[in-house]
């Protein structure tokens, strides 16, 4: 039997092939540590916890609204003025099973076969996947760590065809830890405002972990709001990945109803209880999450000292999120007991089975220099896992 052949456009995600790697050298007794993993090591706040329970013992046990039940729309909203200043309504929100689906939504929205989509790298693993799976194609920009890994307007400006329609990015962005400034922002606002055609997808999942405070959105620009499309979700800031639940917001409602007509025939409403336990997150006591991202901001300075100790890698300090991204490249080429390392992914490879540390190829997010570690680990794996890092790259001549 054949399989359709959109299944050759795209790959798997990276991030979960390390993870499976890791889990398979685990069942064989290997003493593997994780530092390849995209989630807080932290238990769901109990408040959170509790709310689920409630709505569980409450009988949220029928199928939702597709776009999300009203009293959620509207608690995104009253988060969105708490938090970022920004003034929406409840339809211009829609809830889905994961900001994972809330860009699936977007781009499958937005784009036509043999569109293009500007796509800074580093980007997160899904973006490029996504746009392929929709047939349009994505447009890579290369940063650079002199950069701190972020687009310049010149950049941007050259990248833009009239083929584009989407603009694909996120501050905090996974993987490098890049926050953009309000400058930064208003740079890029004046290119798009020459450009009435593009979409702009900002994903703000990682605001809540965030070491330069005062999360800023592109949607702060009025006269670009129609066309931002807010994407964010409880996974990293509640550590609630399993509860799967994001959401999208734009003013313009026509992109809201072109998302909820699609997710009507792909997965409908996102799950009922999670969707109460997410008001109760997005209006009640942050103090679970700031503690969340104090511990974070405390193993950064951990990782930095650790990272000081290896030579020959190059490094930007991340602002957000919980990722290092150093550049590794001056080990390809190198060797050891016969093997030879030639690229990230290889790199990735020696570290899992002679080290025993799961890391991320840097090829997954568009930039084949570098390797993603991830610190959402306990402060003794991470002293432990870099330090099978330190070990392991010392053995390369
Ligand atoms: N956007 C970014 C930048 C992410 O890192 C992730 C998850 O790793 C997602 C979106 C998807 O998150 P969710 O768990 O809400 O689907």
């Amino acid at each position: 039997m054949n399989l359709a052949s959109r299944l050759q456009r795209f790959n798997e995600p990276e991030t979960l092939k390390m993870a499976k790697l890791a889990r398979e050298l685990r069942a064989q007794g290997l003493d593997v540590i994780g530092l390849s993993l995209g989630e807080p090591d932290f238990d769901t706040p109990d408040h959170i916890k509790e709310a689920v329970i409630k709505a569980v013992n409450d009988n949220y046990s029928h199928y939702p609204p597709v776009a999300g039940y009203p009293e959620l729309r509207s608690a995104i909203c009253y988060k969105l003025r708490r938090d970022n200043n920004l003034e929406y309504l409840p339809e211009h929100t829609l809830v889905s099973t994961g900001a994972k689906q809330s860009i699936a939504n977007l781009v499958f929205a937005t784009v036509e076969a043999g569109d293009e989509v500007v796509i800074p790298t580093p980007y997160w693993v899904s973006y490029s996947e996504v746009v392929r799976l929709a047939e349009a194609t994505p447009v890579m920009v290369r940063t650079s760590l002199e950069s701190g890994f972020k687009i310049t307007p010149e950049q941007l400006q050259a990248a833009i065809t009239p083929r584009t329609r989407l603009f694909m990015f996120s501050s905090p962005n996974n993987p490098t830890g890049c926050v953009y400034t309000k400058a930064e922002m208003e740079g890029l606002a004046e290119v798009f405002r020459r450009h009435p055609q593009i979409w702009i997808m900002s994903d703000e999942i990682y605001e809540y972990i965030s070491y330069v405070g005062g999360h800023k959105s592109i949607a702060q620009f009025d006269d670009l709001k129609d066309r931002v499309i807010i994407v964010n979700g409880l996974s990293k800031g509640f550590a609630m990945t399993g509860y799967r639940l994001g959401y999208l917001v734009c003013s313009n409602t026509d992109l809201v109803k072109a998302c909820d007509k699609l997710q009507g025939q792909f997965t409908s409403g996102a799950n009922a209880a999670t969707q109460q336990a997410a008001v109760v997150a997005l209006t009640t006591d942050m103090a679970p999450s700031i503690a969340m991202t104090k511990e974070f901001e405390h193993r950064k300075g951990l990782v930095m000292n650790l990272l000081a100790e290896i030579p020959d890698i190059r490094i930007n300090e991340p602002d957000g999120a919980f990722y290092v991204f150093p550049d590794v490249s001056n080990y390809f080429g190198k060797q050891v007991g016969g093997r030879t390392i030639n690229d990230a992914d290889e790199l990735c490879m020696y570290l899992l089975e002679q080290g025993l540390v799961s890391t991320v190829t840097g090829k997954a997010f568009g930039e084949p220099n570098c390797i993603r570690i991830s610190f959402a680990a306990s402060r003794s794996d991470i002293t432990k896992g870099f330090g099978r890092i330190k070990d392991s790259l010392a053995k390369l001549s």
